[in-house]
Formats: C-alpha cells, sequence, structure tokens
C-alpha cells in the first residue's frame, strides 16, 4: 500500500512538472498506456491472496482516476500556455508596408471600365438594377412569352420568393429605365447576370453591358453608327464590323454582330471556327410591344437596343481561353494586368 503512495506521489509530480503537451502525452503513456505501470498492476490482482484484492484494486483504481483527473488539468493548462504562446508569436503587424508592390485591377473591371468610357463619351447615361429581379420585368415586358425557351428552369435561376429570379440578362434595366423616363432616352446597363451554363467558355455568373436608345427618330442607320464606332474604339483598330440577321424576341428588325476575327486577320482558324468572323453581341429595333408596355406610345418613338457579354469581349481583348480563369483570382494571372 505505501508502494501505491509512493507511485501516486512519484506520478503527480511528473505530471506537474510536464512543460509540453509531447511530454504529457509520454508521462501518460508511462502510466496510463497498454503497457504502462497502472495497467500492470491490474493485471497483477489476480495473482494475489483472496483478502486482498478487493483492497488492492480500490486502491489502484482510485490512483488512476486521480492520475486521469490530474493528467486532464495539465493537458488544458498546456494547451492554453501553447495558444497564448502562438498569439504573442505568430501576431501579424498589417501595418506594416507591403513591399510586393500594388495590387492591380481584375480585367474584369479593367473591360467595363473600357466599355463604360467609351458609351460615355457618345452621351450614354450609366443606369444600374438590382441582381434579383422581378420576372415579369426579366421576361414579360420583354416581350419574352411564357412558353419561351430561355424561361426553361435549365437556364434561369429562379429564386424562393413567386415572382422572382436572378436576372439572366439586363435588358430589364431598360424596362425600369423606360417606367422612370420619358425619351430621350440614351443608357447603358453594365452588370452580373446569371445563368445556369457552365464550361469553358461559359460561366453560371457574368457580366453583360446593356444598351437602350429611345428617341423621336432612332433608326438602324443609328445604331449601326453607335456599334461599329464602339468595337473600332474598344480594339482599337479599324477592324470589319457586320450585321447578321437574327432574331430577338424584344427586338424587330434583329441582328447579331460579328467582327473579322482577331485571332487570324479574319483568313479563319480554330477560334473563329475557320469563318474569319467573331460573334460579339446582339442588337435590334426596340419591339413597339416593348415601348408600350413601359407606356411609350410607339408611334412617336422608336428605339434601338444592344447587348454584349463583358468576359467574351475581355477574353478576345486580353487573349484569353478560358472563362474560369476570370473567377479563380490566381494571383499570376491577376498581375498581368
Ligand atoms: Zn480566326
Amino acid at each position: 500500500m505505501k508502494d501505491i503512495e509512493d507511485l501516486k506521489n512519484k506520478a503527480l509530480g511528473d505530471i506537474k512538472s510536464a512543460d509540453s503537451l509531447q511530454r504529457l502525452q509520454e508521462i501518460k503513456s508511462h502510466y496510463l498506456g497498454r503497457k504502462g505501470i497502472i495497467t500492470s498492476l491490474l493485471k497483477e490482482i489476480k495473482n494475489l491472496p483472496v483478502e486482498e484484492r478487493k483492497e488492492f484494486g480500490k486502491r489502484i483504481n482510485d490512483l488512476k482516476l486521480t492520475l486521469q483527473e490530474a493528467l486532464g488539468r495539465k493537458e488544458k493548462e498546456l494547451q492554453k500556455k501553447h495558444l497564448e504562446r502562438s498569439l504573442a508569436e505568430e501576431w501579424i503587424d498589417l501595418t506594416i508596408p507591403f513591399e510586393g508592390g500594388c495590387g492591380t485591377l481584375h480585367p474584369i473591371t479593367l473591360t467595363l471600365e473600357r466599355i463604360v468610357t467609351i458609351f460615355r463619351g457618345m452621351g450614354f447615361t450609366v443606369e444600374e438594377g438590382p441582381q434579383i429581379e422581378l420576372e415579369r420585368y426579366n421576361f414579360d415586358m420583354l416581350n419574352i412569352p411564357p412558353d419561351h425557351p430561355a424561361r426553361d428552369m435549365q437556364d434561369t435561376f429562379y429564386v424562393n420568393k413567386e415572382g422572382y429570379l436572378l436576372r439572366t440578362h439586363t435588358s430589364p434595366v431598360q424596362i425600369r429605365t423606360m417606367l422612370k423616363n420619358q425619351p430621350p432616352i440614351q443608357m447603358i446597363a453594365p452588370g452580373k447576370v446569371y445563368r445556369r451554363d457552365d464550361d469553358p467558355t461559359h460561366s453560371p455568373m457574368f457580366h453583360q453591358v446593356e444598351g437602350l436608345v429611345v428617341n423621336t427618330d432612332a433608326n438602324l442607320k443609328h445604331m449601326k453608327f453607335v456599334l461599329e464606332n464602339f468595337l473600332k474604339s474598344f480594339f482599337a483598330s479599324d477592324l470589319p464590323v457586320r450585321f447578321r440577321a437574327s432574331y430577338f424576341p424584344f427586338t424587330e428588325p434583329s441582328a447579331e454582330v460579328d467582327i473579322g476575327c482577331l485571332i487570324c486577320n479574319s483568313k479563319g482558324c480554330r477560334v473563329c471556327k475557320e469563318s474569319g468572323w467573331l460573334e460579339v453581341m446582339g442588337c435590334g429595333m426596340v419591339h413597339p410591344t416593348v415601348l408600350e408596355n413601359c407606356g411609350i406610345d410607339p408611334e412617336v418613338y422608336q428605339g434601338f437596343a444592344f447587348g454584349m457579354g463583358v468576359e467574351r469581349l475581355a477574353m478576345l481583348f486580353f487573349g484569353i481561353d478560358n472563362i474560369k480563369l476570370f473567377y479563380e483570382n490566381n494571383i499570376r494571372f491577376l498581375k498581368q494586368f
């Protein structure tokens, strides 16, 4: 029994003097481990005379509990010390000037700024709208009927509230602007849009710039002038531009705008699928129904509208072949801009 008392004092002394969590773990296995002293003592019980077994067993179990408690207390104490030391030693002074140079603007931001600057120079205002939009503004009032494929669940992110969605294009900002102001209107709307699309050239979130001009004599020639002027300024090149008949529910007539392929100089390559042309935006004369929906008399006013993908223009402008690079925030990619 005296040996047990000595063992207890020795063990408690060891625990008390432990100066690291690792040392404490060694002490724990020395006494309580599978081959530890206490464990072997418990195995000895069966060799004792029957009348001594009960008392001896109780003493050893008490000792075991005492040591477990002491170990637990010491472990908490050492953990606390460890944390305090880490906080003191690994402290970072955020006020020290960074020596790696300045950050850079994101290529999408640069592209948006470039687009906005050119249109501002032509007298366009910049309008904004919410990203969670009314289904009515995103579809109905733009002459997109309920059975139109663009409304398909596969394309549109609906939100958990009847009548709302994540806008699939920046066109609802046209509606908001026309409801708010009578013509003349000459605006662009840059912003984020959302579609269920995900591959090397499509992302579920991307950026568009929408444009709208409404006045008493807006016509196709004006539209052609504005868009050609924009594209030549944007690419800083006198590149060929062509308009190709197309269809959109909210414009009539409608067209897609192509530019001569920048990669192959219109000779034909993989990027332009050997055609020598790259599609860069959609446009058209505003459908009279859309004007009417917004309380603008189509007998007096007419308008043209256009929309472009910012990532698409940025990829062509900077020569980037994977849209994902814009969202990964790899510092080596971003530093090039
Ligand atoms: Zn090409």
